[in-house]
C-alpha cells in the first residue's frame, strides 16, 4: 500500500494539474523498473494514471523527467506518456504522475514505425546549441547539459569529460584505459567534427527498456535523458546491446539518411554509454570499452 500522505499529496497535486476533483479508487504495483517504485493507479471517476515514487530520488530527478517527456511531446513526432505534475517532499515521498499507457502487441509495421517516427523526430526538432536548459539523469548517473556551441566540445566535456571525473571518483578506471580515454578525448574533431549536421533533441537513453507498444501497436517513448545533440548518438544507444529489429534502422535511414563513416561515430557515442555502464555496474563493461578505445585512441 502507498502511504496514507502519499496518497492525499497525489490527490492534491493531479486536482490541482487536471482542474478536476481526484479520488484515487485503487493502486497497483507495476513490474520492470530498476529504480523507482513504480503503480498504476486508478481515481473514482475512473481517470488512470502511471506513479513513480522514490523515497530518496536524486535531485530534481522526477522534475527533469517530466521535463523531458514534455519537450518529447511538443515534437509531437512520437508518442510519450503525457506527464500531469510532480510533488512530494517535506515528510512526503516524491513522485511522478503520467499518463498510464495501455500497452499491447506490436503492431505489423511497429519497427518501421518507431524507426521512421524517430527519425522525424530529430529531424522536426533542429535547435542551434548542444546540451538543455537543465542537468539531468541518465539513469541514475547526472548528465551535465550546460549548452555549449560547439559539438566536439560539448561531447569531450561534458560527454567523456563527466564520466572520466566520475570514474576517477569510483575508481573504476584503470590507467591503461585513463591514458587511452585522454587520447581519444584529443583525437575527437577526426572522429565527430563531421559532419556538420543541427543539433537535434535527442531521447538520450534509448535501449529495448525505455519504449513500449501501446495497446494499438505503436511505439511509445518512456525515460528520456533528453538534450539537444547529434542525433548518432541517439542512434548508437540503441545499438549497444545487439541493436534493434533491422527494419527500425532501414526506415530511420528512409527519412534521413547518415552520412557516410557513421560506423566510427556510431563507436564513440556508445563508447560515453559504455564508460556509464562501467561507472555503475564494474568490470564486465571493462572490454567493451577497451574495444573501442583500442580502435580509435
Ligand atoms: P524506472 O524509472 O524505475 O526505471 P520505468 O520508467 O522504467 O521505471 O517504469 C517501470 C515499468 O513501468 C516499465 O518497465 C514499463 O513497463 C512500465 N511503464 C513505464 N511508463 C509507463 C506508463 N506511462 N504507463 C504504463 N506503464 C509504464
Amino acid at each position: 500500500m502507498m502511504g496514507e500522505r502519499l496518497n492525499g499529496a497525489l490527490e492534491a497535486a493531479i486536482e490541482r494539474a487536471t482542474g478536476r476533483p481526484a479520488r484515487i479508487a485503487c493502486s497497483a504495483p507495476v513490474g520492470g523498473g530498476c529504480i523507482n517504485d513504480a503503480r498504476r493507479v486508478e481515481l473514482s471517476d475512473g481517470r488512470v494514471y502511471f506513479v513513480k515514487s522514490n523515497s530518496d530520488p536524486l535531485p530534481g530527478m522526477f522534475e527533469r523527467e517530466a521535463e523531458g517527456l514534455a519537450a518529447l511531446a511538443a515534437v509531437g513526432a512520437i508518442r510519450v506518456p503525457v506527464p500531469v505534475c510532480t510533488g512530494g517532499g517535506d515528510g512526503v515521498t516524491p513522485f511522478i504522475v503520467m499518463e498510464y499507457i495501455e500497452t499491447g502487441a506490436h503492431g505489423p509495421c511497429f519497427f518501421e514505425d518507431f524507426g521512421r517516427r524517430f527519425a522525424e523526430l530529430h529531424k522536426k526538432s533542429a535547435g542551434e546549441r548542444f546540451g538543455f536548459a537543465h542537468d539531468n539523469y541518465l539513469g541514475n548517473t547526472p548528465q551535465e547539459n550546460a549548452w555549449c556551441d560547439d559539438w566536439v566540445e560539448f561531447w569531450r566535456e561534458r560527454r567523456f569529460g563527466f564520466q572520466l571525473r566520475l570514474g576517477r571518483t569510483r575508481r573504476q578506471f584503470d590507467a591503461s584505459l585513463e591514458r587511452l580515454l585522454v587520447r581519444l578525448m584529443d583525437r575527437l574533431p577526426e572522429y565527430i567534427g563531421q559532419p556538420d549536421e543541427p543539433a537535434c533533441l535527442l531521447h538520450g537513453d534509448l535501449w529495448g527498456g525505455n519504449y513500449l507498444s501501446d495497446s494499438s501497436g505503436r511505439p511509445v517513448l518512456i525515460d528520456p535523458a533528453v538534450y539537444y545533440g547529434r542525433r548518432e548518438a541517439d542512434l548508437a544507444m540503441t545499438l549497444l546491446f545487439g541493436g534493434f529489429d533491422r527494419r527500425f534502422y532501414a526506415a530511420y535511414q528512409e527519412v534521413w539518411p547518415l552520412a557516410d563513416g557513421s560506423e566510427a561515430r556510431l563507436d564513440i557515442y556508445k563508447l560515453y554509454h559504455l564508460l556509464n555502464h562501467l561507472n555503475i555496474f564494474g568490470g564486465s563493461y571493462r572490454s567493451g570499452c577497451m574495444a573501442i578505445l583500442s580502435r580509435y585512441a
